[in-house]
């Protein structure tokens, strides 16, 4: 395996445009050799713009019109490979559902190259959809559209809520069908992240034992997403507590909205703390621990509130990895990684319980044990009545400002709410109530990209070409936090039945 990959030579992908739209620079290609297979994107018969990210394309220096040009669209569909770019299939392994598979890699997306952002920060810009690359395997490299437009939408949807994550920097129609259970349109999503390392990424070199590899690529992940740690002896023991640190971060804000990511494979974990591989993700609707969505996660594994679990645990298969680095002693690399990962649960509970005080506006308490009770009945309350995470504590606001009607009526029986909004109030009195209302709803959304939507504003996409439902969920969910009068819809959830039957897939 490891023969196979080096095989294949490093060279730049010739390009057929004089122009590029993007100012590449790219490091992986060119400092970790060895790591990827180069490629080119197939060729689509069709390409139709769905959409051009005019908001992220200024944000990476990139002009949105030359994007949305005739040439620009030619490029999003892999028809025509930009000048500067050098395409390339990453190399990646990784545990799906606890299982190893040691080869995964890009098997339906590629890196088209990295251009540095307004605030001098390298992003990654992707293909998914592609066409078939060396880690293809059985698979035909393409996306349907559907699961395109599902991507941007709930990347967007995060972004706006403050939570690190992939965007989307384009979407198009390729044209041509792809065959899943029947025939779909397919579809091109361009992807910007801060890069596609993942836990998987150093697993690949980890079980080949390939240490000299794995270290580059240590080297590389800390040069690029920790450089504080560069200089530091424990640098590998450092990139282990750094990666723990941000995924706690992360994971506590996923549980914050009420967000599951369905698939949290290692090799769906990225290394810089994004939110990666939107496949059968969903944000929870009635508050529910043990809610799933996905179609394939029969067992739960990545139910709602196992995601802080399954995040140790892809640690852990990250910090095995990383052992041959972290010390020479193999029992001594052991123990300081195994202190690493026994630590995760505090590091986690941190952060989640920061997030709950703050959607609960307790963060100006004094914090200890009754803050901390505060937070957890309010959770219990929510479950035992089987009220909307969102909605639960968004309309808290109006309770707040003394209008406890719409708050109160999200539960079937009013007096546990009323018991609980009594022991709230003594530690939030500090605040004007007007000042307490404003300070929550900055704090707690009143959009979310709610399941029904989103498959609402996909049908419409693909199956009736109108991008209408699509632009204004975008448009909706972009201030998730700025409740609109002419958008009163989009705050409320599915029917219950609906929610219940709701089942997604991932996105192959
Ligand atoms: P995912 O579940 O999307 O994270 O994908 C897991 C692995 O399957 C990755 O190696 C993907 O590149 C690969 N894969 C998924 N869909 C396809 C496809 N249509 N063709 C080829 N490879 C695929
Ligand atoms: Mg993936």
């Amino acid at each position: 395996m490891r023969s196979e990959i080096r095989s294949i030579p490093a060279t730049v992908q010739p390009s057929d445009a004089l122009i590029s739209p993007f100012a590449f620079d790219n490091s992986y290609a060119r400092d970790l050799v060895g790591m990827y297979a180069p490629v080119s994107p197939s060729p689509v018969p069709a390409p139709r713009l769905i959409k051009v990210n005019r908001a992220l394309a200024a944000d990476l220096g990139v002009d949105a019109g030359a994007l949305e040009s005739a040439e620009g669209v030619e490029i999003l569909a892999g028809n025509r490979v930009p000048a500067g770019a050098s395409p390339i299939a990453q190399a990646y392994a990784g545990h799906q559902f606890g299982g190893f598979s040691p080869q995964l890699g890009d098997g339906r997306a590629l890196l088209l190259g990295e251009v540095i952002d307004r605030h001098g920060a390298r992003r990654d810009i992707a293909f998914k959809g592609s066409g078939r690359t060396p880690f293809s395997r059985g698979g035909d490299g393409k996306s349907a559209l559907g699961p395109v437009i599902r991507e941007y939408i709930l990347g967007e949807a995060m972004h706006a809520l403050g939570i690190p994550t992939t965007r989307a920097l384009a979407a198009v129609a390729t044209g041509e069908h792809v065959r899943r259970e029947t025939a779909l349109p397919g579809g091109v999503l361009t992807r910007v992240a801060a890069s596609h390392l993942r836990v998987g990424t150093f697993e690949f070199f980890a079980a080949r034992d390939d240490r000299t590899q794995l270290q580059r690529l240590a080297d590389y992940a800390i040069a690029r997403h920790y450089p504080e740690l560069a200089s530091r002896a424990d640098r590998y023991l450092a990139l282990l507590q750094a990666v723990a640190e941000r995924q706690a971060a992360l994971i506590a804000q996923w549980m914050g909205v009420g967000f599951i990511h369905g698939v949290m494979n290692t090799d769906n974990m990225s290394i810089s703390g994004e939110t990666i591989d939107y496949g059968p993700c969903a944000f929870m609707e009635a508050y529910d621990p043990a809610a799933v969505f996905s179609s394939i996660d029969e067992r739960g594994r990545y139910a709602y509130a196992n995601q802080p679990g399954i995040a140790r645990w892809n640690l852990a298969r990250f910090a095995e990895a990383l052992l041959p680095l972290i010390d020479a002693d193999g029992k001594r690399a052991v123990a300081l990684a195994t202190a690493v990962i026994d630590d995760f649960p505090a590091r986690y509970s941190a952060h989640f319980m920061r997030v709950m005080r703050d959607k609960l506006a307790l963060d100006h308490a004094q914090p200890g044990e009754a803050v901390d009770a505060l937070c957890n009945e309010f959770l219990s309350l929510l479950q035992q009545h089987g009220v909307d995470f969102t909605l639960g504590f968004r309309y808290l606001a109006d309770a707040a400002a003394h209008n406890d009607e719409r708050w109160l009526t999200l539960f079937d029986e009013p007096s546990d709410a009323q018991a609980w909004l009594q022991r709230w109030r003594a530690p939030v009195s500090l605040m004007a109530p007007e000042q307490l209302a404003q300070s929550l709803r900055r704090t707690n959304p009143v959009y979310i990209a709610r399941n029904h939507l989103v498959e609402a504003a996909i049908a419409a996409a693909v199956a009736d070409n109108d991008l209408q439902p699509f632009e204004r969920l975008l448009d909706v969910l972009a201030r998730p936090f700025d409740e609109r009068s002419d958008a009163a819809d989009y705050a409320l959830p599915a029917p219950a039945d609906y929610t219940a039957g709701y089942l997604t897939f991932c996105g192959t």
